[in-house]
């Protein structure tokens, strides 16, 4: 039977964590039926783009990632943190500033993969129902064992991402755009499937509620959560959110294509249980900005990627601040390859924008004003909704 144990941090400090990742190691059965002495192993944590603050829920706090390291090291594995952030982030920005680079000072081995000296590679995928190869690098092919740490957080294309999705970071920037044009939610298995990841951990001490990815609001949870089988972890993780296994499809297609249980009778659940801890997550579709005009329509493809997808909202973010939602009075802003069928009547070439390369179709069939960028800058962004309306040209973010 799949075992998931759930462990509740007791404060902020590093014995605490280290503490509670251990006693999760310790329920699941410890680390030396998946670790064995000289294995290579990547620890990916999810760093899709630098927050404000690094306990916001965004990204995995460095505590987790060296309590795993620690544990790994100590079953004679010869572990490495990795990460690529979201396409166009910088992953060496959040190390900088999320307290990975003190990791490094240490000695620790915190490697940014889109730094030009990691090498690059193709991995053919065995019956992949989108891809039957993906481009990653040569440290990921060559790892003897992956284990994935996410956070807890809602996200507004498949609903909560977790450590399946976040293994969607060893994917190079150009592939994991191409997951979204090809489809994400298969796409996402055939790469799981390919990897075959040994466990995850979860890092559920502060997650992100509404408008995640990235924009989401703090919610503090002090869990940590981990299994060998990742479908039951996500399994009831999204429970503890508040979501059933059926209704997070990248949960429900691995479990149909043999990675895992998601049936919620069939797992056992060590340490806390699913009632003693849950809370309801606020789902992104609950979420609207405050200020936005009602007759403001923002079209998303569902093919559009997390890179337009956080760019628009964060350019929207800009805009609020700077006190200019007026000028979304009765805008079009489409993003991602939409076609004349995603368009509100009365679409023209004055009310809408198209933004990134995805959108240049629809924008050079319809005449309408396009962004330049895959993706855009946020400050583009805000210029092609403003027109030639007002000026603009710092970025305020
Ligand atoms: S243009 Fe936007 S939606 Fe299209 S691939 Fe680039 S980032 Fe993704």
């Amino acid at each position: 039977m799949s075992k998931v144990a759930v462990v509740k941090t007791q404060d902020q400090s590093y014995e605490s964590i280290k503490k509670a990742v251990d006693q999760v190691i310790e329920q699941i059965g410890g680390l030396e039926d998946i670790i064995k002495p000289g294995y290579k192993v990547i620890i990916k944590p999810n760093l899709v783009a630098c927050p404000t603050d690094r306990l916001s829920g965004g990204i995995t706090r460095w505590e987790v990632c060296l309590a795993i390291y620690e544990a790994v090291q100590a079953v004679g594995g010869v572990p490495v943190i990795a990460e690529s952030s979201a396409a166009g982030a910088d992953t060496e920005l959040t190390i900088a500033k999320c307290g990975y680079q003190e990791l490094r000072d240490k000695g620790i081995p915190v490697i940014d993969l889109k730094n030009k000296e990691n090498a690059r590679c193709v991995m053919p995928v065995k019956d992949g129902v989108v891809f039957d190869k993906i481009n990653t690098w040569e440290l990921v092919r060559d790892a003897d064992a992956i284990i994935t740490v996410p956070v807890m957080k809602t996200h507004d294309q498949t609903e909560i991402t977790l450590g399946l999705k976040n293994l969607k970071g060893l994917l190079t920037d150009v592939q994991k755009k191409d997951f979204h044009k090809q489809g994400l939610i298969e796409g996402v298995v055939d790469w799981c499937k390919t990897l075959k990841p040994v466990l995850e951990i979860v890092d559920g001490t502060f997650g992100q509620q509404g408008l995640g990815p990235i924009f989401g609001e703090t919610k503090e949870m002090d869990l940590i959560i981990g299994s060998k089988d990742l479908v039951a972890c996500e399994a009831v993780t999204g429970k503890i959110m508040g979501y059933e296994p059926e209704e997070v499809m990248i949960t429900e297609a691995a479990h149909k294509r043999g990675m895992g249980e998601m049936d919620l009778k069939k797992i056992e659940v060590v340490g806390k249980q699913i009632e003693e801890v849950a809370s309801r997550f606020k789902r992104s579709s609950e979420v609207t900005i405050e200020g936005i005009p009602t007759s403001f329509n923002l079209i998303f493809s569902k093919d559009a990627c997390t890179g337009c997808h956080n760019t628009v909202i964060s350019a929207l973010m800009d805009m609020k601040a700077q006190d200019l939602f007026l000028y979304l009075e009765n805008m079009n802003v489409c993003v991602g390859p939409c076609t004349k069928e995603h368009l509100p009547e009365g679409a023209n070439a004055e009310n809408t924008v198209c933004v990134g390369i995805c959108a240049k179709k629809l924008a050079d069939e319809m005449g309408f004003r396009w962004v330049v960028g895959c993706p855009p800058g946020n400050a583009d962004v805000v210029k092609g909704v403003l027109g030639d309306r007002k000026e603009y040209g710092v970025r305020y973010s």
